[in-house]
């Protein structure tokens, strides 16, 4: 008998899993990929790491995650500084005084920048942001949300922009400064080595299981009664075969290409953000960890395009859709899954949310020490 028998090895999974053996609980993991770590998962082709479920960069302004997960594995000093692609028009982001002047050519200085955003937002005459649309152009004006936001939001969301919540670009910032660093956060980096390594550095000595799926009806069966409690990071509408109706989610379809050539884009995302081309997102990997010489020296390069898509159960969830329907079909199943005797629900499948890897990580310590202390 198990202490915890834990679904899922990603990030939620592993932390969860390395604390407890930590403190002398038995642990044994099941995960129904063929590998460890979740979408955090790199693949190696020709020395280079690819991101294999897209593209992750870890920020944070958690003191105590970043202290936490520079115990596992070193960080490279990476610096996320996307380029846009407008029609084979590129412009630096996040939104700042690079994008600005390169937009519009009389603007030199902030006060410029703010005069222009904010004619911009007069002219189109909104009062309180109701969605997306009318968020972004408070925000930023209608000649980046024309050429930057419309064309992007509409290919990763399937929906117009009309139709989407305002918080979502909330995310991204805005300023008045030349600085192309994406992330506000304190703390950023990719693990030099690549990501396999915290995760396999989490979950040493811990008893894994792959190619297992913990909602198969006899895997179910199999494990019923072999530990004191689950702690589960599936999809959680799943968990519960889906009774109340499915949770949807957005799909991602990934096309890697390796080329003969050193350096293909100069930059490791590349947002392609108008509405024709069906991607949104080009990754060349080797430019995360530019500090591994022989790996980006050679003449052999990798890149990813990235192709929302609708999605389908069975299917690898990747983004919570986060409306009004979803999150009250979300809420249910939460209700459900507070009434589940001995099975804990963590991480972002379980918890339905847009959770960056930080969160996740906070979320699974917050998790274990709450547990600890009422065992
Ligand atoms: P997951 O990584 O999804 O792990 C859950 C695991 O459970 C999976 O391995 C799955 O196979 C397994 N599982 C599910 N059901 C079962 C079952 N029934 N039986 C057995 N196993 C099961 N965060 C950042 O901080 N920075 C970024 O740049 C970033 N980029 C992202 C880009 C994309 C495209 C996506 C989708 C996410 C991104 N994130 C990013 C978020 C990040 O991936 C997550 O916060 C984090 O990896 C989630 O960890 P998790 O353990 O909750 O879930
Ligand atoms: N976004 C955009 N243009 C861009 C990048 C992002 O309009 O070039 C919008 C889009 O709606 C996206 C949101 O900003 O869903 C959040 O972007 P972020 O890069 O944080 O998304 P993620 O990394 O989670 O996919």
């Amino acid at each position: 008998m198990y202490d915890y028998l834990i679904v899922g090895s990603g990030l939620f999974g592993a932390v969860f899993a390395h604390e407890m053996r930590a403190r002398g609980k038995s642990v044994l993991v099941l995960e129904r990929r063929p590998h460890t770590g979740g979408n955090i998962y790199c693949e190696e082709r020709d020395g280079i790491r690819l991101h294999k479920y897209g593209a992750h960069i870890f920020h944070t302004s958690y003191q105590d995650v970043w202290e936490y997960v520079n115990k596992f594995v070193e960080f490279n000093n990476y610096v996320n500084s996307p380029v846009a692609n407008f029609r084979g028009e590129l412009y630096n982001l996040p939104f700042n005084m690079n994008t600005f002047t390169k937009l519009w050519p009389d603007v030199r200085t902030p006060a410029e920048a703010e005069a222009k955003i904010a004619a911009e937002r007069e002219a189109a005459g909104i009062g309180e942001p109701e969605n997306l649309e009318e968020q972004a152009i408070s925000l930023i004006g209608r000649t980046i949300f024309e050429k930057l936001i419309r064309g992007y939001t509409e290919k990763q969301w399937g929906r117009s922009c009309k139709e989407l919540p305002a918080f979502i670009i909330k995310r991204l910032p805005v300023r008045l400064t030349f600085d192309n660093n994406y992330f506000n956060d304190r703390w950023q980096g990719i693990p030099m080595g690549g990501y396999n390594k915290l995760t396999e550095a989490l979950l040493e000595g811990v008893e894994v299981r792959t190619g297992v799926d913990y909602n198969e009806p006899a895997v179910r069966a199999a494990y019923q009664g072999q530990a004191q409690t689950v702690v589960y990071t599936g999809l959680i509408d799943e968990y519960f075969g889906g009774r109340l109706g499915r949770l949807e989610y957005r799909g991602l379809r990934f096309e890697t290409e390796g080329l003969p050539e050193q350096n293909h884009q100069g930059v490791a995302v590349m947002n392609y953000t108008e509405r024709e081309v069906p991607y949104t997102r080009s990754i060349e990997h080797k430019h995360f960890e530019p500090e591994d010489r022989k790996a980006f020296e050679q003449a052999v390069t990798y890149v990813t395009r990235e192709y929302p898509a609708d999605w389908q159960p069975g299917q690898e969830a990747y983004y919570p859709v986060n409306d009004a329907r979803n999150q009250e079909l979300y809420r249910q199943y939460a209700q459900l899954a507070a009434n589940e005797q001995g099975v804990i629900f963590g991480g972002r499948l379980a918890e339905y949310r847009y959770y960056d890897m930080d969160d996740v990580v906070k979320s699974a310590l917050e998790c274990v020490e709450k547990f600890v202390q009422i065992s």
